[in-house]
């Protein structure tokens, strides 16, 4: 079996948000380019594979159909905001954010098939914060929540395992799956009361998902050592005992210390570090089934570095990142162990944790 699929397209670049915005097509570039580099160096244990568009009825297992009419019709008039703060749509939006879930939907269907073992889906706009009927958060439809309910409706998967690292909440993704066990959503995130103002550790999940929604909101600048000790404590023995059919993973790269959006204060081997443990992770519990789906990660900098060690990760090659992680104050530390610390006291309710 090949080892790593990466669905990419410069598709992709065309939607624009306009001038200045973060969420910009050069963030892709600089991956698209590092993993060309890196390719030159021999690092051949992946590969490049085109998305396809999705089908409306693929982006209706999320979302409303009025909501998708509309982000149409914003596009077709030439474009503008599609929330209140920074959501912004271009003439061709639209048609990127179809190829942005029929590209997830081909990472996912690559690795059911077994033509892949694990995929990356380096596809922009990113998904995490949109909702059934809401753009947000520079998201327009929710790729990994719709790919989530691909695998339960049209395979019966039972335990699907939505991990999200971006720095910030997944406040759409946790809604849709809100009050299912079939998929775990776990979030290590900042400081979520700014934005996007869920995320905290009392959000367990109600009716027949109570307990199985984890939330872990670290401190601002909470620094490498704090965040894997989260990984290592709450996530990990969750994770061992949910027992996941398949393992997506929200790759938000915005964690970087370098990155104008967010702020963990994370450095390039954490992540180095965080997606051994996930590929890890997949092995032991669905045979290394795993799609990665690219969020945030604005850092134009580091956001090539970091994706290219995790797709290393992931394709089982080397990639050397040089980087160090900044100096983290006492004060945050102990602040980032008591959030730990009450996070274990509530999800004991739930599940086996030291
Ligand atoms: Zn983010």
């Amino acid at each position: 079996m090949n080892r790593t699929a990466v669905v990419f397209s410069p598709k992709y670049y065309r939607h624009n948000p306009g001038r200045g915005h973060p969420e910009s097509a050069k963030r892709l570039r600089r991956i698209a380019n590092e993993l060309e580099k890196s390719k030159l160096r021999g690092v051949e244990n992946w590969q490049f594979v085109k998305p396809e568009k999705a089908r409306l009825e693929d982006v209706e297992l999320v979302h409303g159909t009025e909501y998708i009419q509309l982000v149409e019709a914003v596009c077709k008039s030439g474009g503008g905001l599609l929330d209140l703060e920074d959501t912004v749509a271009s003439p061709e939006s639209f048609e990127v954010a179809l190829y942005a879930v029929g590209g997830t939907l081909k990472a996912v269907n690559l690795v059911i098939e077994k033509k892949f073992r694990n995929a990356f889906a380096l596809v922009r706009p990113p998904g995490h914060h949109a909702g059934k009927y809401s753009a947000c958060g520079f998201c327009i439809f929710n790729n990994i929540a719709i790919v989530a309910e691909y695998l339960l409706k049209k395979f019966k998967l039972k335990r699907v395992l939505i991990l999200d690292i971006d720095a910030h909440h997944g406040n759409g993704t946790q809604e849709a799956f809100y009050e299912t066990s079939k998929v775990l959503y776990v979030s290590l995130h900042q400081d979520p009361r700014g934005f996007p103002g869920t995320g905290f550790i009392d959000e367990i999940g109600g009716s027949e998902g109570l307990g199985y929604n984890v939330n872990v909101p670290l401190p601002f600048r909470t620094g490498d050592q704090t965040y894997l000790k989260a990984i290592n404590e709450v996530v990990k023995p969750v994770i061992r005992q949910y027992k996941p059919q398949f393992i997506l993973v929200s790759a938000g790269l915005d964690g970087h210390y370098t990155d104008p959006v967010a702020s963990l204060s994370l450095s390039a081997s954490c992540y180095q570090e965080v997606y051994e443990t996930i590929v890890n992770l997949a092995s032991e519990m669905c045979e290394g089934k795993l799609v990665s789906v690219l969020e945030g990660g604005y850092s134009l900098n580091f956001v090539g570095k970091i994706a290219t060690a995790a797709i290393a990760k992931m394709s089982g090659t080397f990639y050397n990142v040089d980087d160090k992680a900044p100096a983290i104050r006492e004060r945050v530390r102990e602040q980032g162990e008591k959030v730990i610390e009450e996070t274990k006291k509530v999800q004991k309710a739930f599940w086996n944790i030291n």
